[in-house]
């Protein structure tokens, strides 16, 4: 098993809820190993679903392949962190991939592509080159438009660019804006575009209270619990990768800043998951997602 049994015995209070983690990347190497036992572990806690992005060309066959017959959406994209690996024509594979799967999903219900993503503009990274950024945002942009699908966007220090794109392109199909951790008038201009706020670990760091204020002053209905298993490891989690069963203690301290009932959290995070990635219906169809009263 992946976990020890005290950790489990640390997770009892949280059983009985179902919940989906919005962004992890269960498909990476890193999970290899023991991916079944701990996907078995995760569903006894609760987990329902999982949306995996996708990050780059070399990664899309295994990752479509493992999402086969699992409640495991997908995500296509070119992330751009991987910049200097993208060849020149893989935004035309990335196109003609998305509009096979597209094509393909109308003849079965298994395995959907459910948005384009992770792609985004990552101003954070130093010495990257912002032209190629911008211009491998805006062809998957575009791509999503076309296809009318939401997306998974990344974006560090660059919120206000991403706003300022998908005006000009009059993207309409939102989607989630990962780990998201700009400014409250950054967050409410991307909610007004239609998207949802990916909210992870990094709120459990002590030094993250501004991210936490921001947290405390967004409506409940614009937020999505998200991992970014195996990145993004929570302060209380010590084990060296994160595991997509942290939503529930991240819920957790949601609930605290948010001042809301742990159940509160988890079904509203459900709903604006499921509403964000509407296609995840086809893989979900059914969730308690509660009475919010
Ligand atoms: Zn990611």
């Amino acid at each position: 098993m992946p976990f020890s049994t005290e950790l489990q015995k640390t997770l009892d209070p949280y059983l009985g809820r179902q919940w989906i983690d919005s962004h992890c990347h269960f498909d990476f190497e890193n999970f290899d190993c023991q991916r079944e036992e701990h996907w078995q572990v995760l569903q006894t806690l609760g987990c329902v679903g999982l949306v995996i992005p996708g990050v780059m060309a070399k990664g899309w066959d295994k990752l479509i392949g493992l999402c086969e017959s699992k409640p495991w959406g997908y995500a296509l994209g070119l992330h751009p962190y991987f910049l200097d690996e993208h060849l020149a024509d893989d935004i035309d594979a990335l196109a003609s991939l998305a509009r096979e799967k597209m094509t393909q999903s109308l003849l079965s219900e298994s395995s959907p592509l459910v948005a384009i993503g992770e792609f985004g503009l990552d101003y954070a990274l130093e010495g990257a080159d912002q032209v190629k950024q911008r211009d491998l945002c805006l062809q998957q942009l575009l791509l999503a438009e076309e296809l009318g699908l939401p997306v998974i966007l990344h974006v560090r220090k660059a919120y206000d660019e991403m706003a300022a794109m998908v005006r000009r392109t009059g993207f309409r199909h939102g989607g989630i804006i990962h780990a998201f951790s700009g400014s409250l008038q950054q967050g409410q201009a991307l909610i007004a575009l239609g998207f949802k706020l990916g909210i992870g670990g990094a709120i459990s760091h002590s030094r993250a209270t501004k991210l936490r204020k921001t947290l405390a002053c967004l409506p409940l209905e614009s937020i999505v619990l998200e991992t970014d298993s195996p990145d993004m490891r929570p302060a209380f989690w010590s084990a060296q990768d994160n595991s997509p069963l942290t939503i529930l203690l991240l819920a957790q301290i949601v609930a605290s800043v948010q001042n809301l009932s742990l159940d509160q959290v988890i079904f509203a995070s459900n709903n604006n998951v499921l509403a964000a990635i509407p296609r995840l219906e086809i893989i979900i169809p059914y969730m308690n997602t509660g009475d919010l009263g």
